[in-house]
């Protein structure tokens, strides 16, 4: 049964007012409309604007321990849900049961990180230059925060963002991805019941030039988080310019894999598998890429063919499926384009290459995990990010060669090194250009108490997770008291 959602607006949900929806389809099965969300444009994001405004008065003056106290809520009740989230997130965009709950679990420890900041929020104070006088800088909420973002983790990253913006202080204007609407709606309506304010989350559902863009553009929005594709990313900078918001991105990825000839192969394989087709290759941090020292190249090569054939495409629903669909029609068309250029760019592919067909797969956006053999550093396939279940593996002679052959990308996101040589590893760390490095690990398994982001091309420069994103949901406040009783003048009293 389709069921109908609507926008929510000053704690009341609402339809779009141009009374227009659009559907949400179930990948594994394109017949299979899940639910309706409307279809929002400007004049629904202006009165979710005001209404954010107009609560920040409110919420800015409610103690960071409360507000904590309800995202600590929020997190039980995840908690309490977490399967039936799980199955609405599978069931709108396609990775396995076993990562939506993974997605989920990674919203409940964002929420628990949350409430325990709200006890923290940690100013500093430090000494004056003048006699009887005090300094502090302590953290301020900024106001409206306009989140957008993208449908392959619909969980976890919208809490990476909401969490912390309103533990800070702050309103949301939420636009999730037009393909996950459920999933966003699902956490809105947690927040509601655990008791965050009418006005103080907004959700506005709509395609992404409409909806988004008008926030991005909205003058009385004063920060914007953004997590999508470096193009996108780039115009959302260039408009919010125009208002000097802060603005937050993370964007695209293409991550390397490197295995030494000195690598655990086993742990090795088990790493790239994870990290190339989990998620079906949809994930920023996906291992794209496959950096193979010469001396092992061959047998690694066999091994990794040999269990990607192995892998069980279908219905992330099925506990028994590996892979599950890709999220939508277009991702198809680009995955199968990018194959075509590796071919006529001379790439060999060992594994897969097409649209996968059969049982249970015949309606759904299924394609076979894919292997491009000896490929070159140089190549599209190598350089430009894919985002579907896609592997390009290059040979090389040294660890030098397999950090400078992982640096030559635009992007910067995570990045992988199988060794079992220390100076290998410490090298890897020092000289790859990436946010973040694993060692013996796959590319893809963040922890959400740990700073996430990238650099290059991957972003601006934030980071998500941890510590690090409450910098950039609060402003520093800077205070003197002078109890002197006299004036007193710095730099020039002194
Ligand atoms: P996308 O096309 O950039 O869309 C992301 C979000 O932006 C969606 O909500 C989209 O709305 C919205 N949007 C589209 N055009 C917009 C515009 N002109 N102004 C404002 N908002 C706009 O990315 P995607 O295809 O959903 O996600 C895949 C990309 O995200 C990949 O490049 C991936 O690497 C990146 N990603 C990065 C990270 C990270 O942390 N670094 C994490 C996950 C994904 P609609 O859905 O309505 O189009
Ligand atoms: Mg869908």
């Amino acid at each position: 049964m389709t069921k109908t959602y609507k926008n929510l607006i000053n704690g009341k949900w609402i339809d779009a007012k141009s009374g227009k929806t659009f559907e949400n389809r179930n990948p594994a099965d394109w017949d299979d409309i899940l639910s309706t969300f409307p279809l929002s444009d400007k004049t629904d994001v202006d009165e979710a604007v005001r209404s954010a405004r107009a609560a920040f008065e409110k919420w800015r003056l409610v103690p960071a321990p409360s507000r904590g106290n309800i995202l600590r809520k929020v997190g039980d009740m995840m908690s309490a849900r977490k399967e039936d989230l799980a199955r609405t997130m599978t069931k709108e965009m396609g990775k396995v049961l076993l990562e939506t709950r993974g997605d989920v679990q990674e919203g409940i420890d964002t929420a628990y990180y949350a409430a325990a900041e709200g006890r923290r929020l940690f100013g500093h104070t430090v000494p004056s230059e003048l006699p009887n006088k005090f300094n502090m800088a302590l953290r301020m909420p900024i106001g409206v925060a306009g989140i957008i973002t993208p449908w392959n983790f619909p969980m976890a990253i919208p809490t990476w963002k909401i969490f912390p913006a309103l533990l800070c202080g702050n309103t949301v204007v939420f636009k999730p991805a037009s393909d996950t609407p459920e999933t966003a709606t699902r956490l809105v309506e947690i927040l509601i019941e655990a008791g965050v304010p009418d006005g103080v989350i907004n959700i506005v559902h709509g395609g992404g030039s409409a909806v988004g863009t008008a926030i991005v553009e909205h003058p009385e929005v004063d920060l914007i988080s953004f997590t999508g594709s470096s193009s996108v990313g780039k115009k959302i900078s260039e408009a919010a310019a125009k208002t000097l918001k802060r603005v937050s991105l993370e964007l695209g990825g293409k991550n390397a894999q490197i295995v030494m000839d000195d690598a655990k192969l086993d742990l090795a394989l088990e790493g790239v598998l994870w990290g190339a087709f989990g998620t079906t290759g949809q994930r920023c941090t996906a291992t794209s890429r496959l950096i193979v020292h010469e001396k092992v190249y061959d047998k690694f090569l066999s091994m990794l063919a040999e269990s990607t054939k192995k892998l069980r495409l279908g219905d992330g629903l099925n506990e028994t499926t590996d892979v599950g669909p890709l999220v939508n029609e277009g991702q198809v068309r680009t995955v199968d384009q990018y194959v075509k250029i590796g071919i006529a760019e001379g790439e060999k592919i060992l594994v897969g290459g097409k649209r996968a067909g059969g049982d249970g797969l015949a309606k759904g956006w299924f394609y076979e995990p894919t292997i491009l053999g000896d490929v070159r550093p140089q190549m599209r396939v190598a350089v430009e990010e894919i985002f579907g279940p896609v592997l390009s593996v290059i040979k090389v002679k040294s660890i030098e060669e397999a950090i400078t052959v992982a640096n030559a990308t635009r992007y910067g996101l995570s990045s992988a090194v199988y060794t079992q040589d220390i100076n290998n590893a410490y090298q890897a760390i020092r000289d790859i250009k990436a946010g973040i490095t694993y060692i013996n690990a796959p590319t893809i398994g963040a922890e959400a108490h740990m700073p996430f982001g990238g650099v290059k091309e991957t972003g601006n420069g934030h980071r998500e997770g941890g510590w690090t994103v409450y910098e950039f949901f609060s402003e520093w406040k800077t205070v003197y008291v002078d109890y002197s009783g006299r004036l007193q003048r710095a730099q020039i009293d002194t």
